[in-house]
This record gives C-alpha cells, structure tokens and sequence, in this order.
C-alpha cells in the first residue's frame, strides 16, 4: 500500500510505531550490555552489532496498531488473544513475569477479566507495560484527547487491572495526542505537553510524579530528573511515565535527543526508548529518526 492510500489516523499510528519500535530497539541493545552500555552512552555511540532487536514493547504496540488500522477502535476481548498469540509465538521478545503468566493462560483459554484482575495478590499490575504499548492510540486519535484516554484505557486492560499501570497507558496516549496536534499546528510547546497530560492522566502515583515533573521543570538536568522521578528500575508505571513524559516535552523537536535522554539513565531503557521515541516521532517527525538507526532495528512483522 502507497502512503497516499493510507488513512492519516493510520499513518500517524505507524510513525509512532517506527519512532518506537526504533527507540526500543536502541534502548535493549545497551540493557544486553549491562555495566558495559555506560561508557558507550557517555558518549552516545551506537552499538556496532546488527540488528538490534526490538522487544515487547514494540510486539504488543504492532497488535495495537493493527488492531487499530482493522477496526477504528480497540476491544479488549479483541486484542487480549492477538497479544497472547504474538507471546506465544515469540515467547522470547523479553516480556516480564506477569505478563508471561496472564498472557500464557489467556492464551490458554482463560478469560483476560479474571487473569489481569488476579495477578500480584489481587491487585493487578501496575508495571509500565500498558504505558509503553500506548503512544500509537495516541497518534490514531490525535485532536480527540477524551477518547485517546477511553482507548488507553481499553488497551492497558487485558494485562494491567490496577489502576495505575492503567494511568500510565492514559499519560502517554495523551502526551503522543498532543505531541501530533501540536506538530500539526507548527507550534510545539513542552510546558503545555506537560500540563495536558496532568490533566488528562487519572489520579495515583503516576499523575503524582507528572506534577513532580511539572515542578522540576524543563530546564532541570537530566540525570536529576531521572534521580526524582525514577527511570524504570522498578519497571512499574510510576517510576518510569512521568520521566518519560518530561523527556518527550524537554525535547519535541529532536527524535535523537529525546532518546538519547531517554535511555541514558540506569533503568528500563527499552521501555524509556519506547515511549519517548513513539511520541517525539510525532512531534520532531518519522523523518527525522536517523536512518542508520532505522536500518539497524530489526525489521517489524
Ligand atoms: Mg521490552
């Protein structure tokens, strides 16, 4: 298909894809380094090895996606078996424990309500793992930021029934909307990035640490910010969206400098290069992602 016959809506879901897909794949090339990515991220050089595989993130983001371009709309009872299928068929793409247990046993016939709801003593997850799925549904709805959070919402169910793994789907469709409608409009404003997805995101940690990171400000050093607010070394929705989120407004215009800031930090540097890189292809544009990082990512099925 030419991009002249794909739907805007579609086509702004797969740029967010790509940025990232891209920014996962970058991010999980220094996470298999251990101590030895430090030196390398110091100095923002590439990992010479090819390709870099991408990893969950990108696999349930490309369910989303195409959950999306079929029907306009996401259905949990949809999309909970087209994630349990792409997990079974590559169990290896570096999924978490929780996510192998529900997505296993939905796989297996169970029904998502129950699964999602009875992990982590009832509680259900509220890991990052709704969040870095989410900047695709973002993109699709763009101007429409009250069913950009209704569509999170449906997405992060089938895997994250606490509420806050779902607030973290909802703070980064939102911050993705914005990020296309300010694009589209010429004028990118982080501050104002910031403030809608305060607004939008529902109350809990995550939205607790997006008003930290309103407070801390753009102009805060990085690595501080990521000491404040966390990087994902607990890899649950609070202590990685609302870093994320404040590297995505401190640098619209720039999908390298965004990811670099992202995944630089100790932590879940996938998921950091996931978020940020699907919602700054957005703002800074699809073209702008260096095309020696999009060669190197493996290729998407
Ligand atoms: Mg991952």
């Amino acid at each position: 298909m030419s991009s002249g016959e794909i739907a805007v809506e579609v086509s702004r879901a797969l740029d967010s894809l790509v940025g990232l897909s891209v920014g996962d794949a970058l991010g999980q090339s220094f996470l298999l380094l251990g101590a030895a990515a430090e030196p390398l991220l110091a100095r923002r050089a590439v990992r010479k090895e090819r390709p870099w595989r991408w990893t969950d993130d990108t696999a349930m983001a490309i369910s989303i996606v195409r959950h999306l371009n079929a029907y306009g709309t996401l259905d949990p009872d949809e999309l909970a078996p087209a994630f349990a299928d792409r997990y079974m068929a590559e169990p290896h793409r570096g999924y978490g424990g929780a996510a192998r247990t529900v997505l296993t046993r939905i796989a297996a016939g169970a029904p998502w309500r129950r699964e999602a709801a009875r992990l982590f003593d009832g509680e259900g997850s509220m890991g990052n793992g709704a969040a870095m799925r989410a900047a695709p549904i973002g993109a699709y709805f763009a101007a429409d930021l009250k069913r950009t959070c209704d569509q999170a919402l449906r997405s992060a169910a089938p895997t994250h029934a606490h509420p806050d793994g779902a607030a973290g789907a909802v703070a980064v469709a939102v911050a993705a909307a914005v990020a296309a409608d300010m694009a589209a409009h010429g004028a990118l404003d982080g501050d104002a990035l910031l403030a809608a997805v305060h607004e939008h995101t529902p109350a809990g940690p995550t939205r607790a640490g997006i008003a930290s990171a309103r407070s801390l400000g753009l102009a805060a050093d990085p690595a501080e910010a990521a000491r404040r607010l966390g990087s994902g070394a607990q890899v649950i929705a609070a202590d990685t969206v609302p870093f994320c989120v404040w590297v995505a407004a401190r640098h619209l215009d720039s999908y390298e400098e965004a990811v670099w800031t992202a995944i630089t930090p100790p932590g879940d540097r996938d998921t950091t290069g996931a978020i940020v890189g699907g919602i700054v292809a957005l703002s800074a544009g699809v073209d702008s992602i260096p095309a020696e990082w999009r060669r190197a990512r493996e290729p998407l099925t």
